[in-house]
C-alpha cells in the first residue's frame, strides 16, 4: 500500500510556484506589486538575460521589519488582509501571501529591507532563511536569480531571452501605466530601457504609448453610480492591426476580461473595420465589493457582481466620447 505522508514545505511551495511563477514576467509582476503595495515612490528594476538570470527590484517603500522577514517568505503569510471581510474589500494588489514563498522555492532569492524607523537594514537568504545585517537607506531590495535553477523541468519551458524580456517589458508597462505617480526605471543587461519620472496619467501614457497615440486619442472621463471610467481611447485614425495597444485596469489592476474588451469593441462597431483594433488605456474604478479579484492566482481575470451594468456603462462611455469627437459619424474606412 502506498503510504500517505505530508509533503515538505519546499515541495509544497515548488508545486504552488507552478501557478504563481509561470515565467520571469510573473516574478516581476509579484515583486513590483509588492513595491507598490509598500507605498513606494520610486522603483528601480534591473533585469539580466530576460529576467531568467536575475530580477532585482529596489523600492523606497515602508520596508519589512527584521522579525517579519522570515514570515514574508512563508506561504499564506501576509500583512494585507486578516479577515474574510478584508478579502471582499481588498485594496492592495496582493493579498494571498503566496508569491514570495513560491518565488523563493524556485529561484535563488534574497530580500534586503530596512523598515521605517530601523537603524539599519537586514538581509534574509531565501533558502537558508538566515538573517544578516545589511546596508540600505530605505525600503526593500528583492533579488531573484537563476529562475528554476532547481526545477529543470520548468526551466525547459522558458523561451528565448528576447521573448522572456518582451514579457517582462509588457509587465513593467502595465504597472507603470497604472501608477503614473510612482517614479519607475527599467534596465536590461545594464542598459536603461525606461526612465519614467513621477508624472500625470497623460504624461505617463505618452511616455509609454507614444505621443502620436495621445494626440490621436480622446480622453475618457465618465461617472455612473458606483462606476467611473477614465483614460484614453484612440480615434479610428489610430487603429492597429493587432490588439497590442489595449490596456484595461480595474481598480488599478491590469485585467484581460472578455466582458470589458467586448464592451469597448462594440463601441467601435461601424467606425472600425473588423480587422482593425482600437488602442486604449482605460481605468475602471468601482467599489471593491462589486468585483471579485480572487478568481485566478495570477489575478488577470475578474468577476463583476453587476456584469451587465458594467458592460453598458463602458460601452456608452466610449461611444459618447467617439460621438463627441465626430468619429461616430465617420463612414467605415477602407484602408
Ligand atoms: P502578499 O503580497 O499577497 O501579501 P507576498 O508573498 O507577495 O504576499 O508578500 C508577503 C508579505 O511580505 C507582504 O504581505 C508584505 O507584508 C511583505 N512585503 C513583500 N514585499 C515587500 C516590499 N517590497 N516592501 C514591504 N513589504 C513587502
Ligand atoms: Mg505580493
Amino acid at each position: 500500500m502506498p503510504v500517505i505522508h505530508r509533503l515538505s514545505d519546499l515541495l509544497v511551495n515548488q508545486i504552488a510556484a507552478g501557478e504563481v511563477v509561470e515565467r520571469p514576467a510573473s516574478v516581476l509582476k509579484e515583486v513590483l506589486e509588492n513595491a507598490v503595495d509598500a507605498g513606494a515612490r520610486a522603483i528601480e528594476v534591473q533585469l539580466e538575460q530576460g529576467g531568467v538570470r536575475r530580477i532585482r527590484v529596489a523600492d523606497d517603500g515602508c520596508g519589512i521589519a527584521r522579525d517579519e522577514l522570515a514570515l514574508a517568505l512563508e506561504r499564506h503569510a501576509t500583512s494585507k488582509i486578516s479577515t474574510l471581510d478584508d478579502l471582499e474589500h481588498v485594496g492592495t494588489m496582493g493579498f494571498r501571501g503566496e508569491a514570495l514563498a513560491a518565488i523563493a522555492a524556485v529561484a535563488r532569492t534574497s530580500i534586503t529591507s530596512r523598515a521605517t524607523g530601523a537603524s539599519h537594514a537586514w538581509c534574509i537568504d531565501g533558502s537558508e532563511r538566515s538573517l544578516s545585517p545589511a546596508a540600505l537607506n530605505q525600503g526593500t531590495v528583492v533579488d531573484v536569480a537563476d529562475l528554476y535553477y532547481n526545477t529543470p523541468a520548468r526551466r525547459k519551458f522558458l523561451k528565448t531571452e528576447a521573448t522572456e524580456y518582451a514579457h517582462c517589458d509588457d509587465m513593467f508597462r502595465r504597472i507603470a501605466l497604472s501608477h503614473p505617480d510612482v517614479g519607475m526605471q527599467l534596465s536590461h543587461n545594464g542598459r536603461v530601457i525606461h526612465r519614467l519620472p513621477p508624472s500625470t496619467p497623460a504624461a505617463r501614457v505618452a511616455a509609454l504609448m507614444g505621443d502620436d497615440f495621445l494626440q490621436q486619442a480622446r480622453e475618457v472621463s465618465a461617472v455612473g453610480g458606483i462606476l467611473s471610467l477614465s483614460g484614453f481611447a484612440s480615434l479610428p485614425a489610430y487603429s492597429r492591426a493587432s490588439r497590442d495597444a489595449q490596456f484595461f485596469f480595474v481598480n488599478g489592476r491590469y485585467v484581460r476580461d472578455k466582458l470589458l474588451t467586448h464592451a469597448v469593441r462594440q463601441a467601435y462597431t461601424d467606425i472600425l473595420h473588423g480587422n482593425r483594433h482600437p488602442a486604449y488605456v482605460l481605468f475602471l474604478e468601482l467599489d471593491p465589493a462589486g468585483v471579485d479579484v480572487n478568481v485566478h492566482p495570477a489575478k488577470i481575470e475578474v468577476r463583476f457582481r453587476e456584469s451587465r451594468a458594467v458592460h453598458q456603462f463602458v460601452f456608452h462611455a466610449i461611444r459618447r466620447v467617439l460621438a463627441e469627437s465626430g468619429a461616430g459619424r465617420t463612414e467605415p474606412q477602407t484602408s
